[in-house]
């Protein structure tokens, strides 16, 4: 009987902990598994001149810890589309699908919708194009996530506050044919600024920031290629709570979206300096929850994993992990040399002088099949420049072997089903703790914030 009421008092106190989150952070690392965390803090610590595993991100000393099984309806290996379905809107569906069910029968309705419903503003923000998967499945209702042109028109139709992401993949449909996009939005009550103090001094009831025309609408630049007019998540996000602000409350959700996109080519030191920006916006939350400490709840989490990636050098050799930090430029400066003719000589001194790395006798029996099977025409010296094909497999080699001699060793250029990461603090913050599915998330937010999910 004893152990009955104890029992009963701790189950009423662990759910009357909190009264209601009223301010609701939820940040996506777009493939940030455990390997990318790891990683990250374990070259922040070398940085540091300290212990692995002890240089910190801003999330990972979050008092709630979870971990989240991402599987979809259709695999085992998640896309953004049916994990950001499954964390948005609390089912499964096929991959692909943009918050619909599995048969793309049915719409479904997402936290945020939720949420709107109950008088919180909403925004969502991106570091790649908003129309783009994750940032799709708060707001559309689509079969698929490709469909660009109607997943924008979804946006326009939302009615949410506030929108930032790099633009839109296709703003005039697939055919380039259809109404602009932006004349749709406006049409509906939004103002589009194209730059950060624009988007300070607007006094638009809804607003949408996108990148300078003169960017490219598909994302901001990587973090470890930034300009300083370039766009960080920690601005995105201030300027977010700054218009977002008000006495009913709101749901904000900020997306690393490229932390994925480096994991694909196998980039560990692009991906490192992606993790340490959205840990930078994090952060900016942090400080907003340290001024509203009861009515905030910030959740950390991940949609997939991706490059299956592990800790090691990938061949028991010795790891340099400060040659994260030496990477000056990402796969994608890479990718572009590739484009133009280069000679073996020149394409070592480029990698000493923009990965940072030294070739050694294993990377250069590497480097020099990779050249050899890519050059067009057979070099008759080390000094002959050569036009390379198939230079994107070559630039994806290239990564993988730069990242594995930095401590950065990845299995796969794709996904993958491996559980990931959820951090959280504040309002209802305990309900995020141990094993879930991503499909618990939006019901544990309703439960913190005291919305009844049907
Ligand atoms: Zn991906």
């Amino acid at each position: 009987m004893k152990r009955i009421l104890i029992f009963t008092v701790f189950a009423l106190s662990a759910t009357l902990a909190y009264s209601q989150a009223k301010y609701v952070f939820l940040f996506i690392g777009d493939g940030m598994g455990f390997g990318a965390v790891t990683l990250t803090e374990d070259y922040l610590a070398a940085r540091q001149g300290n212990e692995p595993g002890s240089g910190t991100l801003t999330f990972s000393t979050f008092p709630v810890t979870g971990f989240s099984t991402t599987y979809s309806a259709s695999s085992l290996v998640t896309c953004s589309a049916a994990s950001g379905t499954a964390f948005a809107c609390g089912s499964k569906t096929r991959n692909g699908r943009i918050g619909m069910n599995a048969d793309a029968t049915e719409n479904l309705t997402s936290i945020a919708y939720r949420l709107k419903e109950k008088g919180y503003k909403v925004g969502i923000t991106t570091s790649v194009s908003i129309d783009h998967a994750t940032p799709a499945v708060f707001y559309a209702h689509q079969a698929s996530r490709s469909m660009y042109y109607e997943i924008a028109q979804d946006l326009a139709k939302s009615g949410f506050d506030f929108f930032s992401g790099a633009g839109f993949v296709e703003p005039l449909g697939k055919d380039k044919r259809q109404e602009s996009i932006f004349g749709l939005i406006e049409k509906n009550g939004y103002a589009v600024v194209r730059s950060l103090s624009d988007c300070k001094s607007s006094t638009a009831p809804k607003l949408l920031l996108l990148q300078p025309d003169s960017k490219p609408q598909t994302a901001y630049p990587y973090a470890i290629d930034k300009s300083s007019d370039d766009y960080t998540l920690a601005q995105t996000t201030a300027l977010a709570i700054e218009k977002l602000q008000n006495g009913k409350g709101f749901f904000l959700m900020v997306e690393g979206g490229k932390i994925d996109w480096a994991s694909h080519d196998n980039d560990a030191g692009s991906m490192v300096r992606e993790v340490i920006d959205m840990s930078e916006a994090v952060k900016v939350a942090l400080d907003f929850y340290r001024k509203y400490p009861k009515q905030t709840l910030i959740v950390v989490t991940a949609d997939h994993e991706t490059g299956g990636l592990g800790v090691g050098s990938g061949a028991g050799g010795s790891i340099d992990i400060l040659g994260l930090g030496k990477q000056k430029a990402s796969v994608d400066k890479l990718a572009q040399r590739l484009k133009d003719a280069t000679s073996y000589s020149e394409l070592k001194a480029w990698l000493a002088e923009n990965m940072g790395i030294t070739v050694s006798y294993g990377d250069e029996i590497l480097l020099r099949s990779l050249f050899a099977a890519s050059a067009k025409s057979k070099p008759s010296s080390d000094d002959t420049p050569c036009t390379l094909k198939n230079s994107g497999e070559m630039t994806r080699s290239i990564m993988r072997m730069v990242s594995a001699k930095n401590g950065g060793s990845y299995s796969t250029f794709d996904h993958t089903g491996t559980m990931v990461p959820v951090y959280a603090i504040g309002e209802g913050s305990e309900l995020f703790r141990g094993k879930m599915d991503n499909t618990d998330i939006p019901k544990k937010i309703a439960k913190a914030t005291k919305v009844e999910w049907k």
